[in-house]
């Protein structure tokens, strides 16, 4: 069983990196930003609740991202572990998941802010499958459809400029207390998220003693 946590600015790779260990592991990838989506695109209640929040780039309140984190986690479908992206954001959902979870290894992907902005605003997602592209890493063949649905590639709503503003003062504010908390538990590993996505794969394995990438299965 492996619980980990990974934690990085927005376009740091957290969901990509996730998913390349979720896969090999078979983790069960948990990202709560995708879940909040998952309700606004579905017009959920909860998507109601959330959906200016999200677009504003703000956080949602603690009490709302501590019961879907809460309800997600007791689904008990993750027999091999999982791993956790994009909470805990701030010292208070640390100490509940720390108080509820013991944790085999923080991954932080560690990304300056001027490489944020640039990725950031090259973010493009399918508005039917909602396959994640950057028009600097990973271009659609075809300019501005899905590779895998030919759906329509969409800005999201939160990748603006103001939002993206918002989003890294809130970033550099509560979430670094929070890794101070993990790092007194010497359990974080800070991983360079500059490199292509193999090598920050590799990097990540390499600090967590894992087996490297491409080497879990034949
Ligand atoms: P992400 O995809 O991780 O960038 O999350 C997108 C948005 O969902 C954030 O900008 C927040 O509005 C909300 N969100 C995701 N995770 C959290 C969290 N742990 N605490 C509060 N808000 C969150």
């Amino acid at each position: 069983m492996r619980k980990y946590v990974v934690m990085g600015v927005q376009g740091s790779g957290k969901g990509t990196q996730s998913q390349m260990l979720a896969a090999d592991f078979d983790l069960v990838h948990i990202s709560v930003g995708d879940i909040f989506r998952w309700h606004v695109q579905s017009h959920t209640k909860l998507g109601a609740q959330v959906r200016r929040i999200m677009a504003a780039g703000d956080l949602v309140g603690d009490d709302l991202v501590e019961s879907v984190v809460r309800d997600r986690l007791q689904q008990h479908d993750w027999n091999y572990g999982f791993i956790v992206d994009g909470f805990p954001r701030n010292p208070r959902q640390a100490e509940f998941f720390l108080e509820s979870y013991d944790i085999d290894g923080v991954i932080h992907l560690d990304l300056p802010d001027e490489e944020v902005h640039r990725r950031v605003l090259a973010r493009r997602l399918c508005r039917n499958c909602g396959m994640d592209y950057n028009l600097i890493a990973h271009r659609p063949q075809e300019e501005n459809r899905c590779d895998v649905c030919g759906g329509v590639l969409v800005t999201r709503e939160d990748d603006t400029e103001e939002a993206l503003a918002a989003r890294l003062r809130d970033y550099h504010g509560k979430t670094n207390p929070v890794l101070d908390i993990f790092q007194r538990k010497e359990f974080v590993v800070t991983v360079d998220a500059r490199a292509d996505k193999g090598t920050v794969q590799n990097a990540i394995r390499k600090a967590l003693r894992l087996p490297g990438y491409g080497q879990v299965r034949a």
